[in-house]
């Protein structure tokens, strides 16, 4: 390693010792947060808000393409509200923020600001919808959500964070359990395909579903230290919050009938998903279909007569093509090469007088390292595959990775053993019994992530207590 280098990577402690550290130095290296004045609350800085800027306008478009309209709900819920359905309200009120006054006056009753808003749209529908022609209705809001978490990180675990909450009414379970699916579907294939992030699509257990649901669906990706992080989840309400807050529709024969509804939402928790699974010990990696900017100029010897000028001409020749970006400031480009690795950008493209004068650039990959040469007039074609390239080789090093990091136990000296030494997910056979997933955790702290749709039946009996085992259960230590 040269010294260029060794003095870079000391800004960042290495992740193989301490990956805790190594995540909080790159969220603070790379500029995507801040910290605010109250204990666990962020500032999403510049470098950080344009990724989820990438993230959101994705998702939003498909939320759209999937026939939701958006909307935007109050902050405040009224206590009152909050109560009307009683395993919703016990499971978010050890959390919830109360606001008391307003100004001087205490206020008569307290209000919650909102942990999610399924009482509010809950009231909304109760008052507007009335018959079958109503249905479905399909609404999403990009929020801002509060939770009094005790202990927090950016991205992954803040007292406020942004997302978006999908809240939709349908007719029939069936076509909310329809519905539930769909937009679980449409959160893999943004994590898959923009985030280059694997998931497991599956069901949550009756202890880890939401407050509330008839069962949640979930996509569970697996971190680089090897602890999983649940990447969205959608949840089937059945007629629970319906019948809790009395929203009913006239069918076609004229018959009164509750509604059966869903809710469903991702968070910023996925940018901390992304620097867990794509960084490296030169800091954060941004895929190339969700990075603010892709190519970075990086002008070498820009004091020469003429090199700025080309470089410039470069940018602007492929504005159309990429996201591309160029740093003139006169800071060294040793300097510039370490900065744009910390910050993630997929590509730096290098020019100086003699790529000039040979009519090339010199392109250099963030994930791999890797250089090429590439003549001036091939760079349109170039770039956009290389980028590509990019993208698909962080998805398969992702899922590469996953692999090795799963294994399948059968009995519980194996399970803590695996845990100890390699962490990662274990595929478990199950009883269905909460003594045993309880049990579990308590022995090795992992959860159970997910019951997975594709189900394999790798024994016969609980890995806890050898019963009959009922499914396959995907378990992990997760954030
Ligand atoms: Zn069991």
């Amino acid at each position: 390693m040269g010294k260029k280098n060794k003095q870079f990577v000391e800004k960042i402690t290495a992740m193989e010792d301490d990956f805790a550290q190594w995540y909080t130095d790159v969220v603070k290296q790379a500029d995507l947060v801040d910290y605010g004045p109250v204990r666990g609350t962020m500032i999403i800085k510049p470098e950080g808000f344009a990724i989820w800027e990438n993230i959101r306008d994705e998702l939003d478009r498909q939320i759209k393409a999937t026939g939701h309209s958006n909307v935007s709900f109050p902050l405040f819920i009224p206590e009152s509200l909050l109560q009307k359905e009683k395993d919703h309200v016990e499971g978010f009120a050890p959390e919830v923020a109360w606001v008391t006054h307003g100004g001087e006056e205490e206020l008569s009753e307290r209000l919650v600001v909102r942990p999610t808003s399924e009482a509010l749209f809950c009231e909304y529908y109760s008052k507007n919808i009335h018959s079958y022609r109503d249905l479905p209705m399909l609404y999403n809001q990009w929020s801002n959500v509060v939770r009094w978490e005790k202990t927090t990180r950016p991205f992954l675990r803040s007292l406020e964070f942004l997302w978006q909450e999908g809240h939709t009414a349908h007719a029939t379970y069936e076509d909310a359990a329809e519905e539930t699916e769909r937009m679980l579907g449409v959160y893999a294939d943004v994590v898959e395909n923009y985030l280059a992030i694997p998931v497991i699509h599956g069901r949550k257990t009756e202890k880890e579903k939401f407050a509330g649901a008839k069962y949640t669906l979930t996509i569970e990706s697996l971190m680089h230290d090897g602890k999983a992080l649940q990447s969205g989840t959608s949840h089937h309400f059945g007629s629970g919050f319906a019948e809790a807050f009395d929203i009913t529709y006239l069918d076609e024969n004229g018959d009164q009938q509750y509604v059966h509804q869903t809710s469903w939402g991702i968070t910023t928790r996925l940018i901390g998903a992304l620097i867990m699974v794509h960084g490296d010990n030169r800091g954060l990696v941004v895929p190339p279909r969700i990075a603010p900017t892709q190519a970075m100029i990086v002008p070498i010897a820009q004091h020469k007569e003429g090199v700025l000028d080309h470089a410039y001409d470069l940018r602007d020749r492929l504005k159309d093509i990429a996201r591309v970006n160029i740093d003139p400031s006169d800071k060294m480009p040793g300097w510039k090469f370490n900065e744009y690795e910390m910050k993630g950008i997929p590509v730096r493209i290098e020019m100086g007088p003699k790529d000039i004068e040979k009519e090339q650039v010199v392109l250099v990959r963030r994930d791999t390292g890797e250089k090429e040469f590439v003549a001036l007039n091939e760079l349109e074609e170039r770039l956009p595959i290389l980028l590509e390239e990019i993208q698909q080789n962080l998805y398969n090093k992702a899922l590469e990775h996953r692999n090795e990091m799963t294994t399948v136990v059968t009995d519980m000296e194996e399970f803590k053993q695996t845990l100890d030494q390699k962490a990662g997910f274990i595929k478990a056979m199950w009883c269905g019994d909460l003594a045993c997933e309880e049990k579990i955790k308590e022995e090795t702290t992992a959860t159970s992530r997910c019951i997975p749709f594709e189900q394999e039946k790798v024994a016969d009996s609980c890995v806890c207590c050898e019963k009959q085992a009922k499914e396959l259960v995907y378990w992990a230590k997760a954030y």
